[in-house]
């Protein structure tokens, strides 16, 4: 099958034509640098700029491909979670094409999509093959907009949603902090730069929903605001004790306590479902110190980890049409033309 994915859900705009399983085209234009001086991602802007990204993205990856639009067996558009102006954009866009060249139309959901990530066979990653076998998984998604953790027996029809974050999300917490410290937007890599010459246990920040008291009700939920706020309170004593802050120590102790949540909680759930495979999807991903202890944790508890290659970690167009392949390939009807964005569509439902 070959289809085209879209996606408009944050700050990507992603368009991705797969063969089957394997990826010929995944365009990727994002509007980063645009919400930096906020920030954070700042939805109208978003919009906008996937307004003016979509169609040269679409002309790339129609010549990337080496494909027409009358080719395509379907295409699929991400229809929710997520910012509901920025998907708004790709779904009308969607709709358009859908109607001009008649081809069926699936709306996907976007985390079923980061999922579907680890099916796909990059073509700019050859040597990597995709974890197709119908075993279970654990998904831990960590990027600027979630943090889910979620049970996946069938990436259609069986996906359960295990925890998420009651507050911030974990790349939203690293942006967040990053402003503290003055390390600039997207919080991430400047953390992660940092924090290279600063030691993890110099300061010890609270894990988030980890005490006994927390684990009865929110066993796989994630915490990160108090950890946030506990970095400012730290901060600031130093500052009013004239004290010089190491930032290093203090990039490299948040990292340390973000990591050990995330991990602790997913490999958790690996042992307590019995199901000896993680993977992990997200622009947090390209963190070094969750693929650090990610390895180190998995291979000590016998746990295959996966990480997909991160041009299809990162909100990306790809994603989105392997799962309409998957959709096309088990003989779903399309999504009826009348569906429209839904910017809290759960995790259950795959295509709406
Ligand atoms: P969505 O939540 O819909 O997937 P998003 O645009 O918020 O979309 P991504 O683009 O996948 O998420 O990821 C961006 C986030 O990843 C930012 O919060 C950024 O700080 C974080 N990030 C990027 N690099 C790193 C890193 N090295 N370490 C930690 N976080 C990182
Ligand atoms: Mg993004
Ligand atoms: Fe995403």
């Amino acid at each position: 099958q070959l289809v085209l994915g879209i996606e408009t859900s944050c700050d990507e705009t992603g368009i991705g034509i797969v063969r089957g399983g394997t990826v010929l085209a995944n365009v990727i234009s994002s509007s980063m640098e645009q919400h930096a001086r906020f920030g954070g991602v700042v939805p109208e802007v978003a919009a906008r700029a996937h307004l003016e990204a979509i169609e040269p993205a679409l002309r790339e990856a129609l010549a990337v491909a080496d494909v027409r639009l009358s080719d395509l067996d379907a295409i699929a558009v991400t229809a929710g979670p997520g910012l509901a102006g920025a998907l708004m954009v790709g779904v009308g866009a969607a709709k358009g094409l859908a109607l001009a060249t008649g081809k069926p139309l699936y709306g996907v959901n976007h985390l079923v999509g980061h999922v579907g990530a680890d099916y796909l066979v990059d073509t700019n990653a050859p040597d990597r093959a995709a974890a197709d076998d119908g075993e279970p998984t654990i998904a831990l998604l960590v990027s600027g907009g979630h943090t889910s953790l979620l049970l996946v027996r069938d990436l259609i029809s069986d996906v359960e949603l295990l925890g998420e974050t009651i507050d911030d999300a974990a790349g939203e917490a690293f942006d967040k902090v990053a402003r503290l410290l003055g390390l600039g937007y997207p919080g991430g890599p400047g953390i992660d730069r940092a924090a290279a010459d600063g030691s993890p246990t110099a300061i010890r920040f609270p894990r988030g929903l980890t005490q006994p008291k927390d684990l009865a009700a929110h066993r796989y939920d994630f915490s990160f605001s108090g950890l946030k706020t506990s970095v400012a309170r730290w901060v600031e004593r130093q500052t009013d004790g004239a004290m010089e802050v190491d930032v290093a120590d203090v990039a490299a102790s948040f990292r340390e306590a973000v990591v050990d949540v995330l991990l602790g909680k997913a490999i958790a759930a690996c042992q307590d479902f019995d199901v000896p495979r993680l993977l992990l999807g997200g622009g947090v991903v390209a963190n070094a110190r969750l693929r650090a202890v990610a390895a180190e944790r998995t291979e000590a508890a016998g746990i295959a980890l996966r990480i997909p290659p991160f041009s299809l970690c990162t909100d990306n167009g790809a994603m989105i049409a392997g799962v309409g392949a998957r959709l096309v390939a088990a003989g779903h009807p399309p999504s009826a033309l009348g569906f429209g964005a839904d910017s809290s569509l759960p995790v259950t439902t795959a295509q709406v």
